[in-house]
């Protein structure tokens, strides 16, 4: 028999677990800072409740969605990736960024990814399926142990890695409120970013939503002759339609939106694609995020020189556009923006 995954349930749920019965009502609550506070993801080591109780979670809960199936490091340890085993064999790859100030984890919320993004190696692989609430809350678990144990901390998490989370939109949010949980774990929703390729209904909900969490948005292309060659979804939510989207959640929220633009050589990066999308964006509070595109697989097109970036980042900045050039941290070992796959 499979057990249900303890990272599945939020506090009002585990509360009403068949476990806590005939307990006092403070039970449940006990547990869940055990688990989100002191990081205890064994049942018998939560040592504040009865035994007893401690047996019936370990015969009631999986505690594990997530188990390491490899690890690999670079750049001197700054940048880590593990790859996952599921329990239904699927894997998924997480990667761990340590900054002087910062460790940022770049999670997935789907194995593979249906959205066929030509560049990107997960999108390369297709769809599988959809990550559950406890796989997402899983991976966040792992690195914040391993963190807690060096004597350092998580300090943002990035919905950046395998899959759209706008796809898997409720176990995504989930996700996000039970690590948010002022009784748990207490992640800042200030310091979570979601990454979306332009799911332009869910992108109004999430603006409805009026959530804290930071929202980036994959454009890549100021024209929709460029985006439909380069992301599909482009033909379903054009370029006209996914910017009036973007600038209600602007407007409605007050929050400034990040885009994130992948230089590809002779692809999208001529200096009049920096006007065109300076013209696209005029007015709007947001952000460019510049990257020379990284190498995968089953794409020939190559990133952008680095003399070109700066020209491309200049006539940004001229008309007026804040941007910034980010390099992709774990090329190299395969862990940089879309290099994630679930290789066996
Ligand atoms: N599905 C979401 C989030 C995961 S992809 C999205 O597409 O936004 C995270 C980011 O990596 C996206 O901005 C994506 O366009 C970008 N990306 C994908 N492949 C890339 C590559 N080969 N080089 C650089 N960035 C890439
Ligand atoms: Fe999916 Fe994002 Fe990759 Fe596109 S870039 S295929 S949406 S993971």
């Amino acid at each position: 028999m499979t057990l249900p995954f303890f990272f599945d349930f939020n506090l009002s749920e585990l509360v009403k677990h068949p476990v806590f019965a005939d307990q006092p009502d403070y039970r449940a609550m006990q547990v869940w800072q055990q688990v989100y506070t002191k990081l205890k993801f064994d049942p018998m080591q939560i040592n504040n409740v009865p035994l007893e109780l401690r047996r019936k979670m370990k015969d009631a809960f999986d505690f594990e969605p997530v188990t390491v199936a490899q690890k690999v490091s670079g750049e001197g340890n700054q940048a880590e990736k593990i790859a996952f085993n599921l329990s239904d064999g699927a894997k998924i790859e997480t990667v761990l960024m340590r900054y002087t100030e910062r460790n940022t984890i770049c999670i997935s919320t789907q194995v593979g990814c249906g959205m066929g993004c030509v560049f990107c190696a997960t999108g390369q692989m297709g769809f599988t399926r959809n990550l559950e609430t406890a796989e997402i809350v899983g991976q966040v678990m792992y690195f914040a142990k391993i963190l807690r144990e060096e004597g350092s901390a998580l300090t943002n998490i990035v919905i950046m890695g395998m899959g759209e989370p706008f796809v898997n939109y409720d176990a995504v949010l989930k996700s996000i409120d039970i690590l948010n949980d002022p009784d748990g774990f207490q992640f800042g929703e200030r310091r979570i970013t979601i990454s979306t390729v332009g799911i332009v209904p869910m992108i109004e909900k999430f603006t409805l939503a009026k959530r804290q969490i930071n929202l980036a948005v994959s454009l890549h292309a100021p024209t929709n002759a460029i985006r439909d060659k380069i992301l599909p979804i482009n033909k379903t939510y054009p370029i006209e339609k996914l910017l009036i989207a973007c600038n209600d959640y602007a407007k409605y929220t007050k929050r400034r939106i990040s885009f994130e633009y992948a230089l590809i050589d002779g692809v999208n990066d001529s200096l009049e694609d920096a006007t065109q999308l300076a013209h696209l964006l005029k007015g709007m509070l947001c952000h460019v995020n510049l990257i020379p595109l990284n190498p995968t697989r089953n794409y020939g097109g190559k990133g952008t020189k680095s003399d070109h970036v700066k020209a491309f980042y200049s006539t940004l900045t001229r008309a007026g556009i804040p941007c910034s050039i980010r390099i992709s941290r774990g090329v190299e070992i395969g862990a940089g923006c879309g290099q994630l796959v679930n290789k066996e």
